[in-house]
Formats: structure tokens, sequence, C-alpha cells
């Protein structure tokens, strides 16, 4: 169980209806996958890509065999991951910095919370100290929902009231994170996206009194993104990343989903490496992103 079944059975039978009755590679098949690609929410510029590839591949070759399409696809498909992934993530162990700062940002209701607490069950699990911020001072319950999760997989959280300066949370949680030498400090933001400036402005507020306690800090800026939103996804990442310096992604919600192709998508429209996948609500279900193992899943 992979969590991404969902996906896998739309891809699937989509291709199969594709080939059925076609024993070579022609145009009509290129049509054909191609609408399956868009209608998996790969998203139009990346399919056309993925096409074109398949395209010089047939021309080449000449004569390609539809049972050799998924080999074919599936090949073109890991390239283009590849090429935005380095699979450089492979484990939960950060020894890179101490601490190793997350800041994370998205709009309500991605699962930002639950990847949060996940993600802090995950590091805590490869034995990093963890602490959590909870700089979404907007709403009330997200500073309860950051406590529950803290207190569910045991670790500290560093809170103010409901309104407070999100700054302020941020710099206290550092401040404790430094004084008690944690591995790993997480800090929840505020995702409101209708006033961009003003989002600009609050997330280069919380980096500037990130930056005076730990230099470098945030050393991951992680967007959340709910898969299951298929473009709208892509239209948040692109709305976040012209805001502040994202600089890897959390695709969740993928196993109640059929729109798992955003994440070929996103990878290749925004060139920022997909780290995290919530494939369920459970604090096990967040894997490191595998491109070969997610390319494999919807294969298989
Ligand atoms: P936030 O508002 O962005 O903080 O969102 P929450 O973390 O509160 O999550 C919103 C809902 O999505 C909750 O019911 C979560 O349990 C659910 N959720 C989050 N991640 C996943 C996931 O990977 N898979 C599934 N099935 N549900 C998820």
């Amino acid at each position: 169980d992979t969590g991404l079944e969902k996906t896998k059975d739309n891809f699937f039978s989509k291709i199969t209806k594709v080939i059925a009755g076609k024993s070579t590679v022609d145009d009509d098949v290129l049509d054909d996958l191609e609408e399956v690609l868009v209608t998996s929410d790969v998203g139009v510029t990346t399919t056309l890509k993925i096409i074109e590839r398949i395209q010089a591949r047939v021309a080449k070759d000449k004569y390609v065999s539809t049972s050799e399409l998924n080999n074919l696809l599936k090949d073109e498909i890991q390239k283009l991951l590849a090429e935005n992934n380095s699979n450089d993530f492979q484990s939960f162990e950060y020894g890179t910095h101490k601490p190793y700062v997350i800041m994370v940002v998205g709009v309500n209701g991605v699962g930002k919370t639950t990847t949060i607490g996940k993600l802090a069950h995950k590091l805590k699990q490869a034995g990093n100290q963890v602490v959590l911020g909870a700089a979404d001072t907007f709403r009330a319950a997200a500073v309860d929902q950051i406590k529950l999760w803290g207190d569910r997989v045991g670790v500290k959280v560093v809170a103010q009231a409901m309104g407070s300066d999100p700054a302020s949370v941020a710099y206290d949680t550092l401040r404790s994170a430094v004084s008690n030498g944690d591995d790993v400090a997480i800090i929840d933001t505020a995702g409101r996206l209708h006033n961009k400036v003003g989002l600009m402005n609050e997330l280069t507020k919380i980096k500037n009194v990130m930056q005076k306690v730990v230099p470098g800090a945030p050393h991951e800026i992680l967007l959340v993104l709910d898969a299951s939103t298929g473009q709208n996804a892509i239209e948040q990442c692109k709305q976040f990343t012209e805001a502040t310096a994202v600089n890897a992604l959390a695709l969740t919600k993928l196993d109640g989903t059929a729109k798992g192709g955003v994440v070929i998508g996103i990878s290749d429209q925004f060139k920022i490496p997909v780290k995290y996948i919530g494939v369920g609500e459970g604090v096990e279900h967040l894997q490191l992103f595998d491109r070969q193992a997610f390319v494999d899943s919807l294969f298989k």
C-alpha cells in the first residue's frame, strides 16, 4: 500500500483504453495519451514536454509497439522528475545545521499542521531533538492544533497568545532551540493569500527575526500543497513562490486523490524539489519523496 492507488488506477485504466486494439504508437495514440496526462493533472506545459520527447523517440525508432508505451512514459517521467529532484533527501537525519530551521508556509486546509506534526514525529524517530513554533497566531485553532501535535508526538511547542506577533513567536522558538541544543526547529506560519504584499511582508519579517538568532535561517522554506486540489495547488505554488524563496515542497492527501500527476507538473514547472508527500492522516503517513518509488508505484 503506497497511498497512491487512486492515482495509479486512474492513470492505468486510461492508458489501457488508449492502447486498446492498437499495436503501434501512432499520432492518434499520442493525442490520446496527451489527453490522459492533462486529465491526470500533469498540466498542459509538462504534458506537451513529455509528449514531444516520446514523439522524438518514436520517430527515431520508427516502430514502437503500444506494449512499450508504458516503459517509454515511465522513463520520460522519471527523467523529468530527476531534473528537479536530486534525491538528496533520503533520510530524516538533518546534520547540516544546528538548529536546522524549517519555516512552513501554505494556505489553511492544505494539511500544514498535520504535515508539521508528522514531520516532527519522523525527525524525532530519526534521533533529532525537535521544537515547534506556533507562529500562525491568526487562528486560535492553529495554535491549539500545533500544541495537540506536540503532545501527541512528544515535542516541545513554543506559543504565545492568539493575535500576538508571529515574528516574536519565531524569535522565541529559535532562542529556545539554541539554548536547549535542539537539532530542528519547525515554525508554522499563517497562510493568508488574499493579500500578497501582506503575506510577503510578514514572511520577510519572520525571516529577518530568525536570522538574528540563527544566521542563515530558515534553511528550509517548505510550502505545503494539497495534491487533491490539482491545478489549484499549481496556482498556490505560483503565489507563494512569488512571495518568498520556497525551496522545498510537501504534497499532501495523495492517498485520497486520483490527481497525483500534479506532482510531476509542479516539479517540472517550478523547479523546486518535492521533499515530502502525505499519504494519509496518521502520524506515520509522511514520506520523503522518492522519485523512483513514485514512478514505480504509478505503473505497477
Ligand atoms: P491546515 O489547515 O493546513 O493546518 O490543515 P490540517 O493539517 O488541519 O489538515 C486538514 C485536514 O486534512 C485534516 O483533516 C487532516 O487530517 C487532513 N490531512 C492532512 N494531510 C493528509 C494526508 O496526507 N492525507 C489525508 N487523507 N488527509 C490529510
